[in-house]
């Protein structure tokens, strides 16, 4: 049977190189890259279920990206192919490390000069009257470029003018903002 393929292991621990990586992690970072890449897609549950013909039920696919219910490797493939995206875009990068060593960090400061990269890690669990606006601004300019590693997108200065309206801070201050709100990576200077 295909969920015997399942990418949700058992509960033990699993060994990936040299780092542990338990098996609910994983399917947790598994849910919240199958839920980014249909955020960047912008669509909702409700419309997957419609446009997929009940093929990916609403619940269903819910429960894939709360890290709830496995999803099969068959069933990935079918993600993927009606995302149109490959299907190692729909799993979580490998190196787990850098995203347990920020938790509980500072959020970097950004200073005037460097570039603005937005961690997309942080946004799937950003929340916020504002952070659904952010979401679909820059998933207007991910799909312009097609680009979805998922992790980072590093966006135009002209663009923090469009951030600076949806945050209702001046053009100056949204930089900084997202800074606060844990939403940047910190760069090099452009
Ligand atoms: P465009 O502005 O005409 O840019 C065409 C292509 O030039 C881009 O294709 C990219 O390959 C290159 N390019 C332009 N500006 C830069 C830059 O500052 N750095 C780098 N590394 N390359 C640059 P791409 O990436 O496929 O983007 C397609 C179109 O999507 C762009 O056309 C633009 O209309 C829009 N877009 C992409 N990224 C952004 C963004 O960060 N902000 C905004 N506002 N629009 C974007
Ligand atoms: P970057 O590629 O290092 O570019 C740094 C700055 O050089 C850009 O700052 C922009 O002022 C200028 N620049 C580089 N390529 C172009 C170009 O093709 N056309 C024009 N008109 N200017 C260019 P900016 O706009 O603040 O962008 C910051 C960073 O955002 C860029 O760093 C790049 O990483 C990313 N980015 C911006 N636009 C695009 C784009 O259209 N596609 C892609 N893939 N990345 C972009």
């Amino acid at each position: 049977m295909a969920e015997s393929f399942s990418l949700q292991f058992s509960p033990e621990a699993r060994r990936a190189g040299d780092h542990v990586v338990s098996d609910d992690d994983y399917s947790i970072r598994l849910g919240e890259r199958i839920r980014v890449i249909r955020r960047q897609k912008r669509l909702s549950l409700q419309d997957v279920e419609a446009r997929s013909e009940a093929e990916f039920k609403a619940s269903v696919l819910g429960a894939y990206e709360r890290g709830e219910r496995a999803v099969s490797v068959p069933r990935l493939h079918r993600l993927a192919e009606f995302y149109d995206v490959p299907v190692d875009q729909l799993l979580p990068p490998a190196d787990v490390e850098v995203v347990v060593e920020a938790v509980g960090e500072e959020p970097p400061a950004w200073l005037p000069g460097q570039k603005v990269v937005i961690d997309l890690v942080a946004m799937v669990d950003a929340v916020g009257p504002e952070v659904e606006l952010i979401r679909r601004y820059l998933g207007i300019i991910q799909v312009k470029r097609q680009d979805f590693n998922g992790r980072v997108l590093t966006i135009r200065q002209d663009d923090l003018q469009a951030l600076a309206a949806i945050l209702a801070t001046s053009v100056n201050d949204a930089a900084p903002r997202l800074a606060e709100m844990g939403l940047l990576r910190p760069a090099t200077s452009s």
